[in-house]
């Protein structure tokens, strides 16, 4: 007999013992220095196991972004393989994220066996710089024809190759862009990459506006905190939706809410805190800075989040952190849910992205300085980013639109879809000034009225935190919160340095502009500053937004600032391919016409494929078992009617009709649903659209009236791990 759903809430209570999976115990205490980056072939381990020379050289491509020179490759992959096969490593693979979104990986062994019946170990130094995956079934928008279905993989020598563990044996993962044969981009990387290149060369450029000399670099930095579920894998398993679509389509909110906030910060229980420590010992095995933990909002929800790195190498490990999540957690009994949104009415997660920019030589161009001087520099690269964001708030949109996060975005617990910055009261103070411009010089005799002298001491790590705002200065960086949970960083930081690029290139040579035929002096320059400033803070004003994100005033006052309000992916994703945009990613060779155009079709296709997917599978649940459930209730209780006899049971006749009329209600939706989920359109946007339009609230309806039903029939009988049990186990 099948169990029922209480006695499978108690097997999830208490039946869970730690797997240990061929692992050896964690040493305790966990000693973070000696295994922090153990399983990666890091600065340290390359620099004993090089030639000097070669080492030099590999230093200069991964430090300076000098291209790397490919006769070194054999020694370095030598190198690599011996390093790798000391570590137990018996295959290698090419480690890339294509547009799916995840990581990809198609493994070789290391041992080629010979003609006379032995084996060799072999990986020269083409295997680490080129791979060929079949790459016929990674999407690529209609780059790539089927005749020609092949791809090659290309070591990124700025990402650490890592080993990854398992109980029978290990392999080591070479982190690698992927690309067409034609050299079109295929993967995330290329293009982040290319947008950290962008940005380089104009952010170098306004150092030099400003005599800075010793600065060889800058490039992006990125940290992101994630957020997550954890939950007893015994339910996981028994919901098919989430098994197959990572959320719950069904599911009425439990009695007990978050509401009552007292998971927020609360201790972490036993179980899942034995798995954040193994989560993150591995994590630390493997380079990845991880640094805080807590619980989250919701129940069963909690965060983790790493030390900031180049936006490069955040993203990778970023996609590290989320496979770890998602490993470790079953050796624990429990299943990571990394989706924006696994339960209605109950928080979901998002992965906020925190942004800046730094130097070679170790400054944050956001960090507010000390003098007027380091001020005005300052300002210039904020400034940068506020217009940034005022001027392509349709792209920082379409780099967080996936079909999860239209749960989130606008549900008044994530940003709303309307993009604005938040500056905090200080800074917005003084972008007020910097707006007045160097009119106001004489009247202040400050410092060109920019009130640079008597600027207000500027917010340093300010405590201000508005949650509502979906991209927020926090002291020394912006934090963009509109990224999903689920979805990789590489997009939403391409476009954030791509726009920053833009506005810094144009900034730039508006100050050039303002300077040409003058001689620089400091009077000069910083009036010539003060002008390109107000400029600037000017036009994009109505971005910057200090007040509450959630509420409907904000949405009005938003519209009448002309500020977009884009809220569903259906909304966002075709203005990824106006010319405005064409042409941006061009001119900063970031993607060509050609890669954004199979960039929209990949996202829509994702899209209209993760509505599709969900449909069937509800379809499938409320008629193979929500709907069963219910006739066997109505049953019952007919049964009962029927024998009454002399008793009254007009309570029993009055829950019948309740079932009847909920069952007839959910069966009449659940048809709707077959035949709007059937029908198909002649195009993909129009079957987008089709899914937005018609699919969606064919769901909706098919889930309210199930989650009726799961309010009136008896627990025993309902085939569903309930959100209670779901959520309250741990
Ligand atoms: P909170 O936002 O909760 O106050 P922190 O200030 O510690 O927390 O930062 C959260 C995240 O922001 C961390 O991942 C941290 O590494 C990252 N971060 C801090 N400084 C920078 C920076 N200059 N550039 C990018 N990310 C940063
Ligand atoms: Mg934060």
């Amino acid at each position: 007999m099948s169990q029922t759903s209480q006695e499978y809430h108690l097997l999830a209570a208490t039946k869970y013992t730690p797997r240990a999976n061929g692992q050896k115990p964690a040493p305790e205490p966990m000693d973070i220095e000696r295994i922090f980056g153990e399983n990666t072939f890091g600065m340290a381990e390359m620099k004993s196991r090089l030639p000097k020379n070669v080492f030099k050289s590999l230093l200069a491509t991964i430090e300076k972004g000098e291209p790397l020179q490919t006769e070194l490759a054999d020694t370095i992959a030598l190198a690599m393989k011996e390093w790798a096969i000391e570590k137990g490593a018996s295959h290698f693979t090419h480690w890339f994220q294509p547009l799916t979104g995840h990581t990809a990986e198609k493994h070789d062994s290391f041992i080629t066996p010979n003609q006379g019946g032995g084996a060799i170990a072999e990986f020269s130094g083409k295997d680490l710089i080129q791979g060929e995956p079949d790459a016929s079934s990674f999407p690529s928008g209609g780059l790539r024809p089927t005749f020609e279905a092949r791809g090659y993989t290309a070591w990124d020598p700025t990402s650490p190759a890592f080993i990854i563990e398992n109980e029978k044996g290990s392999y080591l993962a070479i982190p690698t862009a992927f690309a067409s044969w034609t050299g079109e981009a295929l993967d995330t990387k290329i293009p982040l990459l290319r947008s950290m290149e962008a940005l380089n060369k104009q952010a170098l450029r306004v150092l030099r506006l400003f005599d800075v000399k010793d600065v060889g670099r800058v490039y992006t930095t990125v940290g992101n905190e994630q957020e997550y579920f954890l939950i007893d894998e015994e339910f996981y398993y028994r919901r098919p939706d989430l098994d197959t679509c990572g959320r719950t389509l069904i599911g009425a909110k439990p009695p007990k809410g978050q509401e009552l906030d007292d998971h927020y910060f609360g201790s972490i229980p036993d179980r899942v805190l034995a798995c954040m420590l193994e989560v993150e010992r591995e994590l630390y095995r493997l380079g990845v800075p991880v640094k805080t933990r807590h619980n989250e909002v919701a129940p069963g929800q909690y965060e983790i989040a790493p030390i900031y790195e180049n936006a490069n190498l955040a993203a990778d490990h970023q996609q590290l952190v989320m496979m770890m999540l998602k490993r470790m957690a079953r050796r624990y009994g429990l299943v990571c849910l990394l989706h924006e949104k696994p339960f209605a009415g109950v928080n979901g997660s998002g992965k906020h992205n925190n942004w800046s920019m730094a130097t070679d030589t170790g400054h944050n161009l956001l960090e507010p300085g000390d003098t007027p001087h380091d001020n005005i520099q300052f300002l210039f690269f904020c400034a940068a980013v506020i217009r940034a964001v005022y001027r392509h708030q349709d792209l920082l949109r379409i780099s967080v639109a996936t079909a999860g996060n239209d749960h989130r975005l606008g549900a008044n617990e994530a940003p709303p879809a309307i993009m604005s910055v938040f500056l905090g009261e200080q800074l917005e103070h003084v972008f007020e000034q910097l707006k007045s411009g160097p009119a106001t010089e004489s009247k202040q005799g400050g410092l060109l009225g920019l009130g640079v002298k008597t600027l207000p001491h500027l917010p340093r790590h300010a405590g201000d935190r508005n949650r509502t705002s979906p991209f927020a200065f926090t002291g020394n960086k912006f934090e963009f919160r509109a990224v999903g949970s689920a979805q990789s960083v590489a997009l939403p930081n391409t476009v954030l340095n791509l726009i920053v690029a833009e506005a810094l290139d144009d900034m730039a040579t508006m100050l050039e502009q303002k300077l040409a035929g003058k001689r620089k002096t400091k009077a000069t320059f910083e009036a010539a500053v003060a002008e390109v400033l107000a400029e600037v803070s000017r036009e994009a004003s109505p971005i910057v937004f200090n007040g509450d994100g959630y509420s409907e005033a904000w949405h009005q006052e938003a519209e009448k600032r002309g500020l977009l309000n884009l809220r569903s992916t259906v909304d966002a994703l075709p203005l990824l391919i106006t010319e405005k945009n064409v042409k941006l990613f061009e001119k900063y060779g970031v993607l060509s016409e050609r890669e954004l155009h199979s960039r929209h079709e990949v996202m829509l296709e994702q899209y209209f494929t993760a509505i599709n997917i969900e449909a069937e599978t509800l379809e499938m649940m409320a008629r193979t078992m929500v709907l069963p459930a219910a006739v066997r209730y109505l049953r019952e209780l007919l049964e009962v009617l029927d024998e009454a006899g002399e008793i009254a049971v007009d309570g029993v006749k009055k829950t019948a009709e309740e079932v009847a009329h909920w069952t007839n209600e959910l069966r009449k939706a659940i048809d709707h649903l077959i035949e709007q989920n059937k029908h198909a359109e002649d195009s993909l946007e129009a079957n987008v659209e089709h899914m937005h339009a018609h699919v969606i609230p064919a769901m909706e309806a098919v889930r309210y009236a199930a989650d009726k039903l799961e309010r009136c029939v008896p627990s025993n009988l309902w085939p569903l791990p309930t959100y209670r049990e779901m959520l309250f186990v741990k």
